[in-house]
């Protein structure tokens, strides 16, 4: 048996440990919630610790393999982000509008966990409707980062990627509409990867910008991150933009092998004003695939420098109107005065339900989509969208997986950005191009910096190729040790590695 904390654990030596009979989802259950009673008043990454359901599921876990059922996820903790309804479970969306809100049904990707016997910890922090890149836009206050808690731990699925990180479950979801996955993991030395669109089914999540939006997992391990989306993907019926492809073998895919592999370079993501540390670290692993047999080649994706203007174009629009719903008659909160008329309850409703970054959306969407703006700015957008996928198109031609920083630095100070939307905005230059395109794409630790910061590599593949970047980054990992790290107990020491 490992000699290792079981919330040190990743998903693989859990499952050895289960199976050997050497531990239950039980005993892993409590490991976890007692972990996450020790770290939380640190870390803050869950909203609700589902303690009573996650004993329950550990039970029935443990019942099943009793009859001889095994699986990926059997007993498995996780954490999911609280924009996934959760039938039962209080799903806030980190917004006091919807502040009481108890979904009565499970979003697809609950379900399929549910299916494949997960032990739900928790429901994890975020960004208010997942707008943001440092989960300080919540409602319910911000989350700290596991390696300093006086750093962000990035966003908008800050608290799934703190959770993972703290030890609190051994996987979490997440979802990924500009880098709200990608971001986080990066920041806190955890992967993340936000699949091809129409990969996961998002019924039952939370709409931000529904072009853009992708259910993801996040885990200690490429190898976990497959097993998890091996879960959680294919199609589905209640989502319209789900595909109906078969889903391959992800754990089969990972055979260590890069030899003959291409990987491209894009010129343009090694930004000015990148830290000096990160461009070295990153540069470091793209060596590190070349000596394991991959051909380095470099890319041009020319049109990099419109996707941030882009972004916040096409993802406020639709925000716009997938936020119109918000209006204190069917869901949450709901404020008017006594003699009050409709329209003085959606807007007192309104007011004192969303925070500022949301409103700031709301208010740039619905500008940029009305009536002698949208040819100016949607429309225009939109062209530029096209350019930015066919860039990708291009690179493709001359390479299998991309390689690139998923940020231009590590975590940056709680409070630091939040005075500077446009500043916080940079944060996604080099995650939101991939959800333009619609593309997979992985996020991995590569190194620290001097601060002992984590630093990330992204692997971004073709469409429906997620096995491609995941057989690359599972390479890397049994090369090198990152991910073997674990930050010091959260509210003890101020960063550093262990
Ligand atoms: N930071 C980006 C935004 O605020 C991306 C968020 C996300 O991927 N959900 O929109």
């Amino acid at each position: 048996m490992s000699t290792k904390n079981p919330t040190d654990w990743t998903i693989a030596e859990a499952r050895k440990s289960l199976e050997a009979g050497e531990t239950s989802a039980l005993d892993l259950a409590r490991a976890f919630l007692d972990r996450a009673a020790s770290v939380e008043p640190a870390v803050h990454a869950l909203l609700e610790r589902t303690t009573d359901r996650a004993l329950s599921d550990a039970r029935a876990a443990d019942a099943r393999r009793a009859k001889g059922e095994r699986g990926p996820l059997l007993g498995i903790p996780v954490v999911l982000k609280d924009i996934f309804a959760t039938r039962g479970i209080p799903t806030t969306c980190g917004s006091r509008i919807l502040e009481g809100f108890v979904p009565p049904y499970d979003a697809d990707a609950v379900e399929r966990l549910s299916r494949a016997g997960a032990v739900l910890v928790g429901k994890s922090n975020l960004d208010e409707f997942a707008m943001g890149s440092s989960t300080e836009n919540s409602a319910f206050g911000p989350t700290a980062n596991p390696w300093d808690t006086g750093r962000v731990a990035g966003g908008s699925s800050g608290g799934s990627a703190a959770a993972v990180a703290a030890g609190e479950c051994l996987a979490s979801l997440g979802t990924d509409t500009g880098g709200s996955i990608r971001l986080p993991a990066s920041y806190c030395g955890v992967c993340g990867m936000k699949p091809t669109y129409g990969r996961v089914s998002r019924y039952g999540v939370i709409a931000y910008a529904s072009s853009l939006d992708q259910v993801g997992p996040f885990a200690r391990t490429v190898a976990d991150l497959a097993d998890v989306l091996g879960v959680i993907a294919g199609h589905d019926p209640r989502d319209s933009t789900s595909v109906p492809a078969p889903v391959p073998d992800y754990a089969a895919a990972l055979d260590g092998r890069v030899a003959g592999l291409r990987i491209g370079v894009p010129r343009e993501y090694f930004v000015p004003g990148m830290a000096p540390e990160v461009e070295a670290a990153v540069r470091e692993a793209i060596e590190r695939l070349r000596s394991l047999g991959a051909t380095i080649v470099e890319v041009g994706l020319p049109h990099t420098k419109y996707a941030v203007a882009t972004y916040y174009l096409v993802a406020p629009a639709e925000a716009s109107s997938n936020l119109a719903r918000y209006d204190g008659v069917r869901f949450g909160l709901r404020k008017a005065a006594a003699d009050a008329n409709l329209l003085d309850m959606y807007r007192e409703t309104r007011d004192a339900g969303f925070g500022a970054e949301v409103k700031r959306r709301i208010l740039l969407g619905t500008y940029a989509l009305s009536a002698g703006y949208y040819d100016a700015f949607y429309l225009k957008a939109q062209k530029a969208r096209t350019l930015i996928r066919d860039d990708f198109a291009k690179a493709f031609a001359e390479c299998d997986v991309l390689a690139t920083p998923v940020a231009p630095t590590v975590a940056f100070g709680l409070g630091e950005k939040t005075e500077d939307p446009l500043a916080m905005y940079l944060s996604d230059v080099l995650t939101i191009s991939v959800n333009l395109a619609g593309l997979p794409a992985l996020a991995l630790p590569c190194g620290f910096d001097g601060a002992g910061l984590p630093i990330g590599l992204q692997l971004i593949a073709p469409a429906f190729r997620e096995e491609a970047a995941l057989r690359v980054g599972d390479a890397f990992q049994r090369a090198t040790d990152w991910h073997e790290r674990r930050p010091p107990a959260p509210g003890a020491a101020k960063g550093g590695a262990r």
